[in-house]
């Protein structure tokens, strides 16, 4: 039986996988089974930060996992202290959380804003306010949070407590908060999942203003957004606000599970021993894998992201076949002519691993991909456009 018969009769229906089976790569080039070569415009939904095995990144995780792999939340680690540090000194935020996933981070974000809530305003204080269009992640509590009803159809009832509001509509968010006893708003900056669609800045500013004089915990969902995808280390830093707690995961340790919630002054001692806690969170190896990559994003860094990111946009602005595009530093959404599916399918015959959102083609290129890469791949997604 090949790999792919035996992983459609044993691995459970949930992925639609393109018949691509990969085995190997370096950088943004990855191989599959018959030795053909393809430029990763995905890098695993925005997890493998520096690329397929990279050799800084390669190194921190073989030498940490030659010494200790694993100890459980009982013990200290070295590699789990230093990595929180580094994201407090990065970031201004206080204390972190370490989880394993995107959703996980949300989760204990979502635990926070209540528990804040209900000590300082009272029990009934228990609402999160999210947007419409947005993803938070898999799990009940976190699908709740999630503002596309489709997502919600066959798991019902979920996690109650959750009130979902327009995005870019700051008086209704005003209202929907003032009808409810709210404990946070949690956002994405720009809405990955949901098409790459990015918010106005005077929504992020004004929803921030709301919060400050309101009491109410802010959630920035930097999932996608964060670890250096927009341009800035977080998204949020784009728009001059300081959030109560930001949550992230996918490229922050560069292609292992590390999910990290990121608590301000305002929230830091929220939890308290035995309130939360994550048997493989903060692993010494997946935090070793975050050390090398947050150690490596960097103004310079930064500012490639930014220069590949106009490159990028300019290429495809006034490309055959495009309607328009959206997104900030190396996280874009292409609208395309053709139906978005298509056109994944047409690189891949032609060598390019792309994504879609929505019905968008969307692009997450490794921070560092090299610009021969790039540019190779964009000629052959626009010859798809067309
Ligand atoms: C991917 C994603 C999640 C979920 O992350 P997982 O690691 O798959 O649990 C949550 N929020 C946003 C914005 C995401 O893009």
């Amino acid at each position: 039986m090949s790999i792919q018969q035996t992983d459609k009769q044993y691995v459970a229906n949930t992925y639609n996988r393109f018949p691509v089976e990969i085995v190997s790569g370096k950088g943004s080039v990855v191989k599959d089974i018959n030795g053909k070569e393809y430029i990763d415009m995905g890098s695993g939904i925005g997890v493998t930060s520096f690329g397929i095995c990279d050799e800084i990144w390669q190194k921190a995780v073989t030498e940490q996992i030659s010494k200790v792999q694993h100890m459980s939340n009982l013990y200290y680690t070295q590699p789990c202290a230093l990595l929180a540090k580094m994201l407090c000194e990065k970031t201004g935020m206080k204390k972190v959380f370490f989880s394993n996933s995107g959703t996980e981070s949300n989760e204990c974000a979502i635990k926070i804003a209540r528990k804040y809530a209900q000590d300082k305003k009272g029990k009934e204080y228990s609402i999160i306010v999210t947007l419409k269009n947005s993803f938070h992640g898999r799990t009940l509590t976190t699908l709740a949070a999630t503002g596309q009803e489709h997502y919600h159809e066959l798991f019902t009832p979920l996690t109650p407590g959750f009130v979902h509001a327009e995005a870019n509509n700051f008086e209704e968010l005003k209202a929907v908060c003032e009808e409810n006893k709210t404990a946070g708003i949690m956002l994405e900056c720009i809405q990955g999942e949901g098409g790459v669609v990015p918010l106005n800045a005077e929504f992020i500013k004004a929803v921030y203003e709301y919060t400050k004089e309101n009491d109410i915990v802010l959630i920035i969902d930097e999932v996608q957004t964060g670890n250096g995808r927009t341009g800035k280390l977080y998204a949020y830093m784009n728009y001059d606000i300081q959030p109560d707690v930001v949550t992230t995961a996918k490229g922050l340790a560069g292609g292992l599970p590390l999910g990290a919630t990121l608590l301000s002054e305002k929230v830091e001692n929220v939890l308290g021993f035995g309130d939360h806690g994550s048997t493989f969170g903060g692993n010494p190896v997946s935090c070793a894998a975050a050390l090398s990559i947050l150690e490596r994003i960097d103004d310079a860094l930064l500012s490639e992201v930014n220069a590949k990111s106009e490159y990028i946009f300019n290429e495809f602005k006034n490309a055959e076949g495009v309607e328009s595009v959206s997104g900030m530093g190396l996280m874009v959404g292409i609208k395309t002519v053709k139906p978005a599916g298509e056109i994944v399918k047409a690189c891949i015959e032609n060598g390019v691993l792309c994504l879609t959102a929505k019905d968008k083609v969307r692009l997450l290129p490794a921070l560092n991909i090299p610009e021969s890469d790039l540019k190779k791949a964009i000629e052959i997604i626009k010859q798809a456009l067309k």
